[in-house]
């Protein structure tokens, strides 16, 4: 399998407000040097605190948020600067699925026009005749698994798991082959959240998708992704295959939020490691590790020299001292 998705160094800053302090007024670092590649029809999963930067590094992908460093290739084309029609045709290889389902969709539009919107929005054939439409409609809808006649309803006639599918298949809608997936489940009860999951399986196996999946629930990207990246504060703290950081994680970081997760089984149940504290502000960054003032493995060296990438078997953490080695 090749890679489809390969970023490399990314850095996303924003704009400051006037408001803070002038030491702070450079610009917000959200995405600091991140690197990784996803595998042709398979699962990344991108995990981390609200605020972490892990849907700015999604929007980043999509060329929705302006990155100031760093490269994003996708089968092997880098993203073309400027936005003239060749960006266009290159972003149309992936597509989004919003955060809130319902609210993502406009009011105002039909099922119809919301999943066959893309074509008009990209320009497609200058839009589609109206037997083509319907045709894509109907395609679209049984992709996902909803009845034909759900096409005349309105975003406010759907539950919120009918909603997800409408927006599952408008991402569809273009055949990309990468899906940015930010939280494709939340507020969805358990059970409507495991069809969900499954049908996002199902078309990986139909279509050959592959996924970037943003999300906070861990048990969703245990049940789903191939490998996995924590993000603290726009970096990337540990990264490697799902199983193996679930089984055994190496960064404070990643035990920490594990730990947090309430475990069904009690022979599986984790030392009890209590994250302090909050997440800093990205305006005033900590010196050397910046998890060093909620880490309660922290030494001296941590407040002083910020740690490198250190490779543990398959696996990448940010630590000077790993839980693993
Ligand atoms: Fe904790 Fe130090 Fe590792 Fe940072 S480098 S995660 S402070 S042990």
């Amino acid at each position: 399998m090749s890679a489809l998705l390969e970023v490399k160094g990314l850095g996303v800053r924003y704009d400051a407000p006037r408001i803070l302090p002038f030491a702070a007024r450079h610009g917000v670092d959200a995405v600091l040097d991140v690197s990784f590649d996803i595998l042709a029809g398979s699962t990344f999963a991108l995990v981390g605190e609200s605020g972490s930067g892990k849907s700015t590094l999604g929007r980043a992908v999509m060329g929705l948020a302006p990155f100031r460093a760093g490269q994003i290739k996708i089968a092997g084309a880098a993203m073309p600067s400027g936005g003239d029609a060749s960006l266009v045709l290159w972003r149309r290889q992936m597509a989004m699925m919003f955060q809130d389902a319902i609210a993502s969709l406009s009011p105002r539009l039909t099922v119809r026009s919301l999943v066959t919107e893309p074509f008009d929005i990209h320009g497609f054939r200058q839009g589609l005749r109206a037997r083509d439409r319907e045709a894509e409609c109907r395609r679209l809808l049984a992709l996902v698994g909803l009845p034909a006649d759900f096409a005349e309803r309105y975003p406010h006639q759907l539950s919120g798991g009918q909603a997800r599918r409408v927006g599952v298949a408008r991402a569809l809608a273009l055949s990309p082959r990468l899906i940015i997936a930010d939280e494709p489940t939340a507020g969805l009860d358990v059970s409507v959240q495991g069809e969900i999951l499954n049908l996002l399986r199902r078309l990986q196996d139909e279509l050959g998708l592959t996924y970037l999946l943003i999300s906070h629930n861990l048990a969703v990207v245990r049940h789903v992704s191939d490998r996995m990246a924590i993000m603290y504060m726009g970096r990337f703290v540990e990264m490697g295959d799902t199983a193996e950081i679930y089984a055994d994680p190496a960064h404070p970081y990643t035990h920490g939020l594990l730990a947090a997760q309430p475990e069904i089984d009690p022979d599986k149940r984790r030392e009890d490691v209590e994250l302090m504290g909050e997440v800093p502000s990205l305006a005033a960054r900590p010196s050397g590790c910046e998890f060093h003032t909620r880490c309660p493995r922290a030494q001296p060296l941590c407040t002083e020299q910020a740690p490198d990438d250190r490779n543990i078997g398959q696996r990448v953490a940010r630590c000077h001292f790993p839980l693993v080695s």
